[in-house]
């Protein structure tokens, strides 16, 4: 089994459900007959990631991601990265940091998780993000090495990163934040094969309305998860609700929207829980393969 959590639903600027940062969890057997997953993988960690980690450890089922009174980072296996804003990386940091200094395995080597994206998104990770805090240990220069093991994934090789040899995540390129033009600032979406079934999966990541792009995808996709952006500013970099309500509904039914303001649960957004799966919600575990 195959599940994906959210810590937060909120939109960059939200304040009232976090960043739009989500766990995904293989099970052998399942949360029912399991007290901890087989694998997991951090999608995104945003500036309030820690927090949201830490209101996850205390809903019934995650126990497991609790270490005294702190959640336990050395749970977190893998991060996927989508891109580099701060509500996508802003609680790197700190997990880098406690993995090294505070949350040692018991052999005293500190836990290095996995890194995943697209090699443009993980080099400007360290070199504009990260490395301002993080550049400097004790006595010497420190590199991306040393809190994480780096793998860049090329979009499209066919191989993409697996969990549990049963499940297939690949990259796909979206349309967020553009320099000149359509798709020249690297920011990435996950598409999830369950290769023993054939079903698979859907994450936009940050992107903007782009059918042409996602149309397949979301057509062959049981669950789907897509950001949506309930303004209607003329050129955003988000996809607005009402372009997302031109899919087909059977399409439509299948999609959890996630990434939104705080202002979801409005009366005038009453409607969404009909026309499409609904507003994702954190703390929930979705599954996406039993
Ligand atoms: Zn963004």
């Amino acid at each position: 089994m195959l599940t994906l959590t959210f810590l937060g639903t909120g939109s960059a600027f939200a304040k009232r459900n976090f960043n739009s940062n989500a766990l995904v969890e293989a099970w052998r057997d399942g949360p029912d007959r399991q007290s901890a997953p087989d694998a997991t993988l951090l999608i995104d960690f945003g500036v309030t990631g820690p927090l949201a980690l830490h209101a996850l450890m205390g809903v019934a089922g995650f126990e497991y991601l609790r270490c005294g009174a702190s959640a336990d980072y050395r749970r977190i296996e893998r991060v996927f990265v989508t891109h580099t804003h701060f509500d996508h990386v802003g609680g790197l940091e700190e997990l880098a940091f406690c993995n090294l200094h505070v949350q040692r395995d018991d052999g005293g080597e500190p836990r290095r998780p996995m890194l995943l994206s697209g090699a443009p998104v993980i080099e400007r990770l360290w070199e504009q993000s990260l490395r301002g805090g993080l550049g400097v240990l004790h006595g010497r220069a420190a590199c991306l090495e040393d809190y994480f093991e780096a793998a860049a994934i090329d979009v499209g090789d066919g191989r993409g990163f697996r969990l549990l040899d049963r499940y297939r995540l690949d990259l796909f390129a979206t349309d967020h934040i553009r320099l000149a033009e359509p798709y020249d600032w690297p920011s990435y979406g996950l598409c999830v094969r369950d290769e023993s079934s054939g079903r698979s999966s859907f994450y936009s990541g940050d992107t903007r309305h782009d059918p042409a792009a996602f149309g397949p995808m979301l057509a062959a996709a049981d669950v789907s998860f897509h950001e949506v952006q309930l303004g209607d500013e003329e050129d955003p970099v988000h996809a607005r609700l009402d372009q997302l309500r031109l899919w087909p509904p059977e399409v439509r039914r299948r999609i959890w929207l996630y990434h939104y303001s705080d202002d979801w649960d409005a009366p005038r957004f009453a409607s969404v829980a009909g026309e499409f799966a609904g507003f994702a919600r954190p703390g929930r575990r979705y599954v996406l393969f039993d």
